[in-house]
């Protein structure tokens, strides 16, 4: 079943034997494989359980709904917007269904740094099987390409660049481009649709709307947690809960576990968690065509350029970008307003441009670490800093994006820095952008927090082993994002559901 804490009489007091803190794809896969072999679970879900038929494609009845902070979270500096989701299903709700195997190079350097006893190549291969099958993951067919991704197909094939169609968990589709506010249709095979059903039919309890703040303790082990009954209109504590459990598994992603974490008087080892958060943060420039493109329209982000992406042969002093992934970024016109820079007519004149614009993204497989750092009995704050390498890497990042732009036909870029940057010809593209990249003064977007509390089996290095059991503290599991040693250069989802499917599974055993 699944309740709505704010149905129910106060105070609120449970008792079960493994409580999941989080349903996005970490917890809602732990939940389903406990659930299924006979354990008594209770999953407390902050945000609230949102069906297709209230996503009403809507920017600003859907983003309260769907994001942390209604979408406005930030760094602690406002660099970097930070997307993060929550409802039922969690940022499986409204991502864009992109799946992807993190590459065989980083999981070896993953095994020679962090040991991860639990986690061979070929415990990550059955993984994935079993997730790729559950989700229905395929390759998105080309004649499906809308004509956004077209453009950079176009783009790459003229720059003989390497990419390709990209895999998506999607079934029936209909093409409508609302992804991002959580799909109307029920097309996406995400947490909500796929894994809490099964869950649930197995015997799994979901609570909405509470928020757990810090786990209590007694003599090196778990023995429950709290948190508050949230108020999904103002988001204010309306009621305390007290859950007692013998096992925990914090899957309140990568940065809200290490948050709980740090808020609880839990013993780690220096700087294993919450120091090394990675963001894959993204910067992205718009070219406008003379045709009209609607990018709003189709499927987003089928077309990937890897000519970038280098995961083997990592060229740390070149001037060439190796850890940059482009694709395709559209927002719907809120969205799009808010990020394209100016106001008055200069702006009006550039939202008129709308339907022509074309948006490509280079995302970066971070090597920075940002720092996350509790305010209070909920809160948390983000700080995140590229360093030198990085910020180069992504400046270089932007360029390539020129560069394909021009390359798709574009008649003019435009850069959404302050003051805004238009290239009207490709000959100028190093004059404006080949600059130190604190110059630039664009929007950095992040949507893949992860690798806050690093796995490795060495009690002395690390909180949490490679089968997701916390170290330091008995009844204590980690099943999200936090669990990566490095960023991974490549969309998560598909890696935090097998890391769920793999925790779960050591729960269970
Ligand atoms: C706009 C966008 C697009 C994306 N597109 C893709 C994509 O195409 N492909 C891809 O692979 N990845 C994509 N991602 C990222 C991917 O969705 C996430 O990395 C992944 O879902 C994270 O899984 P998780 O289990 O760690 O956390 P989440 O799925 O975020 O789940 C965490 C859950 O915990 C809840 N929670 C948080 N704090 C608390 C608390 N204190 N108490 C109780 N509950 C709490 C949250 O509400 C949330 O439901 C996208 C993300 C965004 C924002």
């Amino acid at each position: 079943m699944i309740f709505d804490a704010t149905t129910f009489s106060t105070p609120l007091k449970f008792k079960t034997e493994l409580c999941v803190v989080g349903s996005g794809a970490g917890g809602s896969m732990v939940a389903m494989q406990a659930a299924g072999a006979g354990m008594k679970v209770l999953v407390l879900e902050a945000g609230s359980f949102i069906t297709p038929d209230k996503m009403n494609q809507r920017e600003e009845k859907m983003f309260p709904q769907l994001f942390w902070d209604s979408g406005g979270r930030t760094s602690v500096d406002r660099k970097v917007k930070i997307y993060q989701g929550k409802g039922i299903g969690g940022s499986t709700l409204h991502n864009i269904n992109l799946c992807k195997r993190i590459p065989e190079s980083i999981l070896k350097n993953w095994i020679r740094t962090n040991q991860l006893e639990h986690l061979s190549l070929d415990r990550w291969n059955e993984l994935y099987q079993k997730v790729e099958q559950m989700l229905s993951v395929s390759v998105i067919e080309n004649n499906l390409l809308n004509k956004h991704n077209q453009l950079l197909k176009n783009g790459c094939e003229k720059l003989g660049w390497k990419g390709g169609m990209l895999k998506h968990n999607r079934t029936g589709c209909l093409q409508s481009g609302f992804c991002e506010l959580g799909c109307s249709f029920d097309a996406k095979n995400n947490a909500c649709k796929i894994i809490v059903p099964q869950a649930v039919q197995s015997g799994a309890e979901f609570i909405t709307h509470c928020q757990v703040s810090k786990i209590i303790h007694e003599n090196g082990r778990v023995i429950g947690l709290e948190g508050f009954v949230i108020d999904p209109i103002t988001s204010k504590p309306i009621n305390k809960i007290e859950v007692e459990a013998k096992q925990i598994c914090l899957s309140a992603s990568a940065t809200a576990t290490a948050a709980i974490i740090l808020r609880s008087d839990i013993p780690f080892p220096d700087n294993s968690v919450g120091k090394t958060l990675h963001l894959h943060p993204g910067i992205a420039l718009a070219g406008d065509f003379e045709e009209n493109i609607s990018a709003w329209k189709g499927i987003p982000q089928s077309y990937e350029c890897t000519e970038f992406l280098d995961f083997d042969n990592s060229l740390p002093n070149s001037d060439k970008a190796s850890r940059i992934w482009i694709i395709t970024a559209f927002a719907h016109p809120m969205g799009a307003a808010t990020t394209l820079p100016g106001h008055g007519n200069k702006h009006y004149e550039l939202m008129k441009r709308y339907p022509n614009l074309a948006v490509f993204s280079a995302m970066l497989h971070d090597e920075s670490k940002g720092e996350i750092n509790p305010t209070g009995d909920l809160n948390f704050s983000i700080d995140y800093n590229l360093n030198k390498k990085d910020k180069t890497e992504l400046r270089n990042g932007l360029i390539t994006c020129a560069n394909l732009m021009f390359a798709a036909g574009a008649k003019k870029i435009i850069v959404p820095s302050n003051p805004i940057v238009e290239i009207e010809n490709e000959n100028d593209i190093l004059k404006y952008l080949q600059i130190d990249f604190d110059n630039l003064n664009i929007d950095i977007t992040a949507v893949h927090p992860m690798g806050s509390i690093p796995m490795g089996d060495d009690t002395k290095k690390f909180a949490v082993a490679s089968n997701g059991k916390y170290l330091h503290l008995d009844g204590l599991w980690i099943a999200d994002g936090s669990l990566f040693p490095t960023s991974i250069g490549v969309p998560p989802q598909l890696s935090i559901y097998s890391m769920g499917l793999h925790v779960g599974e050591h729960i269970v055993a």
